[in-house]
């Protein structure tokens, strides 16, 4: 038995397509002294997965040619020389576009606690990396205040869906969305419960923006920057945050990004724009799991997972997150026979 795993082949100009990434087998790892075993289930497809190809500084260095495509994802303990995981413990952590992957001490994973009561796809979606990007950046990051006006990017999506529920559930007076065509901006509505969603791809965002927010916005959660952050910096309120998550709409540019323009409105109305990452917080993970645990229970947290088969689809996977063909937290399986007890 080896190890499939996908190696990034050339670095991307634009969306990735089958010339960036290689399919390879390597032997199946040994599990040594100090090591587990972990076979993988399935990956979390990331749109920063994307800004990783590039040979340009980041939060993390560039993927390197010929490594395998750096990933979160879970996996099952199948052998283990380590007190701290047991044969069985399914495990979330950097597992990367493979099959198998050795946890050790440079390479930690989290077990996922018994008991939960959720499926794997839930547990890595609601409370995985998005829904604590969402958690943490909304409450701490961008300060919420009950009686916020709250606009979010990236609305259908998983982060920008958690932001809007937590946001409603906190006392939020609005919570207004942004997502990508009529059938998004429905379900941003219907599914997720918020209380206005506008289509991007319309014309004049940043008029109807103001219609949808006369008072002007006081906290935006910024999932995909560009023109979309330039609408909302146009309609931010007296002593507004503007929370900058993500910026999905740069990251497969082929030319410099142009630049903002409208930041003067952040003298004007006095306002505060800030950028984070979520690796920043991971001590604090379990009080924002908490939290989304209980809601998924008493049903004030809607979420929706985007399930694509095979290790071979991990590409196809993240190229959906670019053309908005995913309907929630997207996720390759890899192996579905990885399942929470
Ligand atoms: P999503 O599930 O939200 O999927 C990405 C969505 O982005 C697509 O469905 C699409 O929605 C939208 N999109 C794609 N291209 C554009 C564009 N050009 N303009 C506007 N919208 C676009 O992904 P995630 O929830 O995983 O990630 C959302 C954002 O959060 C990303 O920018 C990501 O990098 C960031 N992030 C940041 C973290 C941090 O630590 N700072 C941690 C986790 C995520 P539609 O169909 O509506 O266009």
């Amino acid at each position: 038995m080896g190890n499939r795993q996908i190696v990034l082949a050339e670095r991307p100009v634009g969306p990735i397509d089958a010339s960036t990434t290689r399919i390879v087998e390597a032997p199946l790892p040994h599990c040594g002294p100090g090591q587990a075993l972990i076979r993988v289930g399935m990956l979390s497809i990331d749109p920063t997965i994307r800004t990783w190809m590039n040979d340009a500084p980041g939060y993390l260095a560039p993927i390197a040619l010929g490594e395998v495509i750096r990933s979160s994802g879970a996996g099952v303990v199948t052998e283990s020389n380590l007190d701290r995981y047991e044969v069985g413990d399914v495990v979330t952590g950097f597992t990367n576009w493979q099959e198998w992957v050795l946890a050790d001490d440079q390479h930690p994973f989290r077990a996922v606690p018994k008991g939960l009561g959720l499926d794997l796809a839930t547990v890595m979606n609601v409370l995985g990396a998005t829904g604590v990007t969402a958690y943490f950046g909304l409450i701490e990051v961008g300060e919420f205040r009950s009686g916020d006006v709250v606009l979010v990017s990236g609305a259908a999506g998983a982060t920008g869906s958690v932001v809007g529920q937590i946001a409603k559930a906190r006392g939020a007076r609005k919570v207004v969305g942004i997502a990508g065509g009529p059938a998004k901006c429905l379900e941003v509505v219907e599914e997720y419960g918020f209380d206005e969603c506008l289509d991007y791809r319309e014309s004049h965002l940043a008029r109807r923006l103001h219609g949808a927010c006369p008072d002007g916005v006081d906290l935006y959660f910024d999932n995909v920057g560009g023109a979309v952050l330039d609408a909302a910096l146009s309609n931010i309120a007296l002593h507004g945050r503007v929370v900058l998550c993500g910026a999905i709409s740069q990251y497969n540019a082929m030319d410099r990004p142009p630049g903002i323009a409208n930041t003067s409105m952040l003298i004007a109305r006095r306002g505060l724009m800030r950028g984070f990452i979520i690796l920043d917080y991971a001590s604090r993970f379990p009080e924002a799991q908490r939290e989304l645990a209980a809601m998924v229970a008493n049903g004030s947290l809607r979420h929706r997972e985007h399930l694509v088969a095979g290790l071979e689809s991990a590409p196809e996977a993240l190229n959906m997150l670019f053309s908005g063909a995913n309907h929630g937290k997207t996720l390759v399986v890899v192996d579905d026979t990885v399942r929470l007890g």
